[in-house]
């Protein structure tokens, strides 16, 4: 790691990348892009092998939206501007925007290259070196990503990939003197120890993108019902629950409790649990034993607490030595309860009724998540209403998932404090200089 970060320093520091024309620096992103569409599906698989995500889901979420974020943030270099003051005469004040320097960047398993491509794709473009150090259980995509980086003629030096333990690797880089911005996706634990790490080394600054308990509220009058228990259960259950924004807290109002319980857990019933590498597949596998324990705990405690299994809860396919779980769906949860107030990360969900707007607000609130959420209704007034009045980064309207890469993705509360995609994410990425001169 402090090889690593040498050589991004060295290469920051001689220009060869920071100081080079923005022309040549969009060219070389592009044909990074090019590249990876051109190895769309060994990205794609590699990734899965690793991690178990179903290869259909891969395949979009993984190179489809790392060839656009590099792609985006190529067309957005050269599209940067400092700004002049308005000063009195005699005097001339100017804001440049500088490259930060040395990045750093850990990201988290369940979608290494997506996840990945936020932040360097940004770091890179703005003229910055970056290390980034993948998760123990998911590096082979980004190694690969490394390879055609090289490829698609980035200078050496500039992107670096080190591999290894969390708590070994990622802390050398966390408490690196020589790294000037950190960015983060993971748990809040691990988040929680990067400001400490900051602290006890250079104050470097640190963004943090971390987890969430998300709410999807459904009301009686959402415009089509069925096609609110389809959304929503591929919006818990897609790559087996393993998903920052998953719609993992279902409130329902009262008056269709029942029915639209009965309706969901019927399409995630439906939803194929099988092998990753399988098209066929809708649920893949749990990424690591610790993982899938972690979640049949989940439903255990829940069950202790007064929760009723309406779909799943078990472990399943044992035979084949995956890790893999039947989409479960827990009613009778209570918002103070265990499963409600914490991450599962897999693919469990917590139905709760509530009776009124103000109720459904009040329990979407009641968590120290705000990363996503959902709302389901026909009314434009409630819509608007719900939206400002939830606490998330993003809130869903009679759909669930699939914001693109225009549109910011980012935490309130302890879900986070950075945004990655679009242009508010690339500010992470300069520091702001003023040259304040006297005529
Ligand atoms: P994690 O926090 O355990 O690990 C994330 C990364 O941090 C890994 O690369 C890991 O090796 C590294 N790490 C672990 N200990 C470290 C240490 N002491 N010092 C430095 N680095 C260390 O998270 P995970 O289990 O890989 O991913 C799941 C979590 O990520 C969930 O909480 C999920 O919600 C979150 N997540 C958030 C988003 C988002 O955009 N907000 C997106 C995806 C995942």
């Amino acid at each position: 790691m402090d090889r690593a970060v040498a050589a991004a320093r060295r290469a920051f520091d001689d220009g060869r990348w920071s100081r080079a024309a923005p022309a040549y620096r969009k060219k070389v992103l592009h044909k990074l892009a090019d590249l990876i569409e051109a190895n769309a599906l060994e990205l794609a698989v590699l990734g899965v092998r690793d991690n178990g995500t179903e290869i259909g889901m891969a395949l979009k979420a993984e190179p489809g939206s790392a060839a656009g974020t590099f792609r985006y943030y190529a067309e957005a270099l050269d599209k940067v501007y400092g700004e002049i003051a308005p000063t009195a005469p005699g005097i001339l004040g100017l804001v440049h925007k500088e490259p930060v320097g040395v990045v750093g960047a850990i990201v988290p398993w369940n979608f290494p290259l997506m996840i990945g491509s936020w932040k360097l794709a940004p770091a890179l473009a703005a003229g910055n070196s970056v290390v980034l150090k993948p998760a123990e259980t998911a590096s082979l995509s980004l190694l690969k990503l490394a390879e055609l980086a090289a490829e698609a003629g980035l200078p050496d030096g500039v992107l670096n990939v080190v591999t290894g333990a969390g708590s070994v690797t990622g802390e050398a880089l966390a408490m690196s003197m020589d790294v000037d911005v950190l960015v983060f996706t993971g748990s809040g634990g691990v988040g929680r120890r990067l400001l400490e790490y900051s602290a006890r080394s250079n104050l470097k600054r640190c963004y943090l993108e971390l987890g969430g308990k998300s709410p999807n509220v459904v009301f009686a009058d959402a415009p089509d019902l069925e096609q609110a228990a389809k959304v929503s259960a591929a919006g818990i259950f897609r790559n087996a629950g393993q998903v920052c924004v998953a719609g993992s807290r279902l409130l329902v109002e009262e008056s269709i409790h029942d029915e639209f319980v009965e309706a969901l857990s019927r399409h995630a019933a439906a939803m194929k649990v099988g092998n990753p590498l399988d098209l066929t597949t809708n649920i893949g596998a749990v990424n690591n034993l610790t993982q899938l324990e972690g979640n049949l705990n989940f439903v255990t405690k829940a069950i202790e607490e007064g929760a009723e299994i309406a779909l799943g809860g078990s472990r399943i396919m044992q035979d084949t030595g995956g890790y893999f779980m039947e989409p479960t769906v827990l009613k009778g949860v209570k918002p103070e309860h265990n499963v409600a107030q914490n991450e599962v990360f897999g693919p469990v969900l917590a139905v709760t009724p509530f009776a009124s707007d103000e109720d459904a607000v009040a329990i979407a609130n009641s968590t120290k998540f705000g990363l996503a959420a959902g709302v389901w209704t026909s009314n434009l007034s409630r819509a608007h209403n719900m939206v400002r009045n939830i606490q998330a980064g993003v809130v869903h309207v009679n759909t669930y998932g699939g914001p693109d890469g225009t549109v910011p993705l980012g935490g309130v509360k302890q879900s986070g404090n950075g945004h990655d995609k679009s242009m508010h994410a690339f500010d992470k990425y300069f520091d702001l200089k003023t040259a304040w001169m006297q005529l």
